[in-house]
């Protein structure tokens, strides 16, 4: 587990103190002590605060538990490198029965794309590998969804935690248990089968629904979290910051910004420039953020400047500088050289079959020089007939086709200049 996700600042109450609306005769600085917690809660208008749970300490779970959570199928959505080279996302599944594997996977890939998405897991797509462990229910859904229900389920996930109905949260024993069966954990997404937002962020686990298109940005602010160590921008109205100089990157005790010095007056993408905008870190005053609006405040926004560089460098260092090429997460490889103007057939000058329907993906990377293009055929039963193509100006392409079962082949040409080239691809 890397870095830490969780804003907590525990605060003890005493019995007294929590129970004065029940328990009129409690004795004052006696009895057990509670522990709280804070846990942000998301809007689905983007915008985040912070609400004071009991902490919540799961069960033990006996070896017999672990050995069987450990032993759930593990399926790569995409392995583009060895683990100690690479983040590993491990996504888990909460409410979905045998049955709703399928399901399961179609919420997973999407949110998986919609973290993609944002910068600068786009630029580092492929120095992620992505594991679905597939956590089997034995009931559909999750409870209080709506709110009084109860269900089944392999992880215990319930909407109105603590009493918040947006607050999704699960046992974080049960998921790290079932997170061990994949090759190796950096962080955790954990889906809830609803349609209803919501969400929440625990130490180095998110969790969001699974059918609903907007949570997946709760996971990418979690991201921000650990594996950039960066602040909350965010802030509670009149409060102030009486602390230190705080050791997180985008926020400062520093009216000009000093900590940021470089960045001061440059275009961010989220908006504007950079400069030190009053509010963070949960304080209204007397701390300063580098930006006005980054996704570290509100939901649905790109990171500010200072904000994508930390996490540039976090997942740079982590998975060896520059982003791995695209096609080195397909499985298939074939290699040629290619005079201008000639054409090559792949694989080896000849077709693959597959006996499956689903996406086929191709990827060349030919000579930066040259105009390589790529083109996916399709047997028809007489005659070859282009079904996908790649002809951008450049030496590398990409394509991704969904098709039925039968032959393919991928053509392979070198519209302009010359050189060898590597073709990726996958077959469904
Ligand atoms: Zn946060």
């Amino acid at each position: 587990m890397r870095g830490r996700f969780m804003r907590v600042a525990t605060v003890a109450l005493t019995a007294a103190a929590l129970l004065s609306q029940t328990l009129a005769a409690a004795p004052a600085h006696a009895g057990p002590v509670a522990e709280k917690e804070w846990r942000e809660v998301f809007s689905p208008d983007g915008t985040i605060s912070r609400v004071l749970v009991p902490v919540r300490r799961p069960a033990a779970l006996s070896g017999e538990q672990i050995r069987a959570a450990a032993a759930a199928e593990v399926i790569p959505l995409q392995e583009t490198g060895p683990s100690s080279q690479r983040f590993d996302l491990v996504i888990l599944g909460d409410g979905y029965t045998a049955a709703e594997m399928g399901l399961l996977r179609q919420h997973a890939e999407s949110k998986w794309a919609e973290v993609a998405a944002v910068e600068p897991f786009k630029k580092y797509k492929n120095s992620f590998n992505v594991w679905l462990v597939n956590v089997v229910s034995n009931q559909s859904g999750v409870d209080n969804d709506p709110y009084g229900t109860t269900r089944d389920t392999a992880l215990d996930m319930t909407f109105y935690c603590a009493g918040t109905a947006r607050l999704l949260c699960l046992d974080t024993a049960k998921a790290q248990a079932y997170a061990a069966a994949a090759p190796q954990v950096d962080v955790i997404l954990a889906l809830g089968n609803s349609t209803t937002y919501g969400g929440a962020g625990y130490s180095g686990i998110s969790t969001a629904s699974g059918g609903n298109a907007q949570s997946g940005q709760i996971a990418i602010h979690e991201f921000g979290h650990s594996i950039g160590g960066l602040a909350d921008e965010y802030y509670t109205a009149g409060t102030t910051y009486s602390g230190g100089e705080p050791g997180e990157p985008n926020v400062t005790t520093s009216a000009s910004g000093a900590k940021w010095a470089s960045y001061i007056g440059r275009a961010t993408p989220d908006g504007g420039v950079i400069g030190a905008f009053q509010g963070g870190s949960q304080y209204e005053y007397g701390i300063y953020r580098p930006s006005d609006n980054s996704l570290m405040r509100s939901l649905g926004r790109p990171f500010n400047l200072v904000g994508l560089d930390v996490m540039d460098r976090a997942i740079a260092a982590k998975a060896g500088g520059t982003p791995p090429g695209a096609c080195d997460g397909l499985g298939q490889r074939r290699t040629g050289t290619l005079a201008s103007g000639a054409t090559a057939y792949q694989p080896d000058g000849n077709w693959y079959y597959t006996g499956a329907s689903g996406t086929h993906r191709g990827c060349l990377d030919g000579p930066n020089a040259a105009n390589f293009d790529l083109y996916l055929e399709k047997w028809s039963g007489s005659a070859w007939g282009t079904v996908a193509t790649a002809a951008t100006s450049g030496g590398d392409e990409t394509l991704t086709y969904n098709g039925t079962a039968g032959y393919y082949r991928y053509r392979v040409v070198a519209t302009s200049g010359s050189g060898s080239y590597t073709l990726g691809y996958d077959v469904p």
